[in-house]
């Protein structure tokens, strides 16, 4: 008989993915999606999916509904992707941060203990839980946690419940510590997406310049799709445990901008960009990169898609993205300048 899987967070980026991968496994999916007033599903339309899963109404705010959705999917695996996953959000919103990243993260469990007691569960932690600790300049699993921001310190502490619930009750969860993942679908605010949106803009056009807060922050940036295979792989183990995923390198938001002008011949790409204060953040993270030691040994696990590669593949898919809503524009007044020609035709004809 197939598995079935519960995502939480099923229409952001990740969710995509994930969804994507546990299909092609054939999976039984479940996606739970809160409700918004215009749905969300532009990115499970992207892969040609929505049909494939069947969505369930449940928000990580809502005990009760939470409850619902885990007793009609009865999953054998849970991945709870679901968050306020933007830290400079996390500032300005700092407690509905904590009510969906932490505390939401404990309704959540607690669905699951009491109504699929036996289902692996995966924790969404982050990268971010380090703050600016490392271990000889990197992160591996034994890092200490120091977070600075309401986002990290919500994840961290949704971090040690999932932990707690498998030492208290003998769970069987996992916290996969990931490092920033992007992708074609990622979110626009994060400054990868941003970066290679405006990037496609300039080059066609459509825009002078952008608008950017620390270039000097350095992340170990991978691409998402490779990211979901680890959390997967880590709920088909013998053993819950905590891994880091991470690619191991680690660049500047100044490298990415460099690289994603690069991709679309533009070399003297600083004149393109400027500072805005704006996008300073109260407390920065200076430095991440990951050791996946541990995730290679044990899972097999190694990203596939390279730096370059991630930042070509954002880059066109942009491209092709608004050259494609140009030529849907330039249909659209074509035919709106057939209706005006034809309204005139028939004023001249008198009909
Ligand atoms: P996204 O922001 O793309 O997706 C977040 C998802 O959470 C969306 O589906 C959103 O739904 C859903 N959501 C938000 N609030 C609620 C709520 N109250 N109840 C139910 N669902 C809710 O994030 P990613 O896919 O990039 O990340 C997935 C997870 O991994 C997140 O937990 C994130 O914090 C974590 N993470 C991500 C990293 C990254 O680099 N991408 C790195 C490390 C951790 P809606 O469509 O309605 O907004
Ligand atoms: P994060 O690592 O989860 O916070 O992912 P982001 O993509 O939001 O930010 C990555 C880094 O880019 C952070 O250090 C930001 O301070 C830095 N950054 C610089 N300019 C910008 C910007 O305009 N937008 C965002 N989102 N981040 C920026």
């Amino acid at each position: 008989m197939s598995k079935s899987a519960l995502i939480t967070g099923v229409t952001g980026q990740d969710g995509a993915y994930l969804c994507k991968l546990l299909l092609g496994k054939g999976y039984k999916v479940f996606g739970l999606a809160r409700r918004l007033s215009t749905p969300n599903l532009w990115r499970l339309k992207y892969f040609d999916i929505v049909d494939k899963i069947e969505i369930l109404d449940g928000d990580l705010l809502d005990q009760e509904s939470l409850a619902t959705a885990v007793k009609k999917a009865k999953p054998d695996e849970v991945y709870n992707l679901a968050a306020q996953s933007f830290v400079a959000t996390s500032w300005t919103q700092p407690i509905l941060t904590s009510e969906i990243d932490g505390l939401g993260v404990v309704r959540l469990l607690n669905a699951v203990r009491s109504f699929a007691p036996h289902a692996k569960f995966y924790q969404a932690s982050t990268s971010e839980m380090y703050g600016n600790s490392h271990t000889n300049g990197k992160q591996d699993e034994q890092t200490a946690l120091h977070p600075r921001s309401p986002y990290a310190i919500a994840k961290l502490y949704a971090h040690w419940m999932t932990i707690n619930y498998r030492e208290s009750y003998d769970m069987f969860n996992c916290c996969g510590i990931l490092f920033n993942h992007e992708s074609p679908i990622r979110g626009i605010e994060f400054v990868t997406r941003k970066i290679t949106d405006a990037v496609a803009r300039i080059k066609l056009g459509l825009q002078d310049k952008l608008l950017l807060g620390n270039l000097d922050a350095r992340r170990d940036w991978g691409f998402a799709g490779d990211y979901v295979e680890a959390m997967w792989l880590m709920l088909q183990q013998d053993k819950p445990e905590e891994y880091v995923v991470a690619t191991g390198e680690n660049h500047s938001v100044r490298d990415f901008c460099s690289a994603a002008f690069g991709a679309v011949g533009i070399s003297d790409w600083e004149k393109y960009v400027g500072i805005d204060k704006r996008y300073i953040r109260p407390a920065e993270l200076n430095i991440l990169q990951g050791i996946p030691n541990k995730a290679t040994e044990r899972l097999g696990w190694k990203p596939k898609v390279t730096f370059k590669e991630l930042v070509q593949m954002m880059v066109e898919a942009e491209l092709k993205r608004l050259s494609s809503n140009r030529s849907h524009q330039s249909l659209a007044s074509n035919l709106i300048h057939d209706s005006e020609q034809l309204k005139k035709e028939i004023k001249v004809k008198n009909i």
